[in-house]
């Protein structure tokens, strides 16, 4: 597998090489980029977390609910609607990107430099950037506030994405400050990283997430943009490796991975993984705004999420395969 595209590699790949303000997070170990730190978190592993997710992945999911974790640098999120005309961001923008529509802004993508001065002048928050570049101690100071609630609660720290291992030597850093600390770490990944990247970090790892999208390649192809050799590849080199914890997590996803005939294709080939648990994530639209305020057309509406019946009776085939530890998660 090549290794993924550091970010100026990537924005070359693009066509985005004018973009100046960009900094190198794929190869960098000082700094990483974030689009969320998510404290009492809940839904990723045991007890509380905090749930640290990294900017940059290589798949690129259709129906991703995190439309912001997809590009490895920071973006301007507009919405249009909070805007009060005040022209503010007209005057700090030397690029010429933005004009003022019947008193809402508007903003040509092809002419930004992302130099951020909008969102930074902007009284509305219409213009807001994501992504935030942190140190490895800042981002230790985030963990360091609720480190009580871990150790009380059976929880840690959950680094997520985007993909973590986009950024691989900040990812392994911040799992090895973790360790030692004493704090429970998991990593939440797609799978489509070299063997090379995901073993160095394992070793600081107390529970892996592991999505799978779809076995069909062509389909998660589809779906992702990217094939599922490699991620099912590493899985499996997961598993055998003895000793880790390990949760699948399955996206249910409308007419793409939700039939009868696929899930109990899925349930026999996890059958005899030793994994933890096995989350059926329900699919859903709450990501839906992001995609016009990021520029982007939101590909799946047209695909209502899945109902608490049609989940269950998902669960109860793959229970009658003999999976008795799959859980229905939103
Ligand atoms: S980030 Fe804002 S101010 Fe900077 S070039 Fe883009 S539109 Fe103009
Ligand atoms: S600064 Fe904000 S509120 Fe003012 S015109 Fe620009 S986007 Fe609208």
């Amino acid at each position: 597998m090549p290794e993924l595209p550091s970010v100026s590699d990537f924005l070359k790949e693009k066509g985005m090489a004018r973009l100046n303000t960009i900094r190198e997070t794929n190869q960098g170990v000082a700094e990483g980029l974030m689009f969320n730190i998510q404290r009492y978190s809940i839904q990723d592993g045991p007890g509380i977390r905090t749930t640290i997710s990294l900017k940059g992945c290589p798949l690129k999911c259709k129906w991703c609910s995190n439309p912001e974790s997809q590009n490895p640098y920071p973006e301007i999120m507009v919405r249009k609607a909070r805007c009060n005309g005040c022209g503010k961001c007209l005057d700090v923008c030397a690029c010429g990107a933005i004009t003022l529509n019947e008193d809402t802004v508007q903003i040509d993508r092809s002419r930004c430099d992302l130099c951020m001065k909008c969102a930074d002048v902007c009284p509305t928050e219409t213009i807001e950037s994501t992504g935030k570049y942190m140190s490895l101690k800042e981002a230790m100071e985030e963990v360091g506030k609720d480190e009580l609630f871990y150790r009380n609660s059976g929880g840690g720290v959950t680094l997520s994405g985007g993909e973590p291992l986009y950024q691989p030597e900040f990812t392994l850093n911040l799992l090895k400050e973790c360790k030692e600390r004493a704090l429970s770490t998991a990593l939440d990944i797609s799978g489509y990283a070299s063997w090379r990247v995901l073993d160095r970090v394992l070793k600081y790892t107390d529970l892996v997430l592991f999505d799978i999208k779809h076995l069909e390649p062509a389909i998660h192809r589809k779906g992702t943009g990217r094939g599922n050799q490699l991620i099912l590849e590493n899985l499996k080199k997961i598993v055998d490796a003895g000793q880790r914890r390990v949760w699948l997590r399955i996206p249910i996803i409308p007419n793409y991975n939700d039939s009868e005939q696929y899930i109990e294709k899925l349930a026999e080939a996890v059958t005899k993984m030793p994994v933890e648990k096995i989350s059926l994530l329900s699919y859903h639209e709450w990501g839906k705004p992001k995609y016009e305020s990021l520029g982007r057309d939101y590909l799946f509406s047209d695909s209502a999420p899945p109902g608490q019946e049609r989940l269950q009776a998902l669960k109860d085939i793959m229970q009658s395969k003999g999976l008795h530890n799959v859980t229905i998660d939103y």
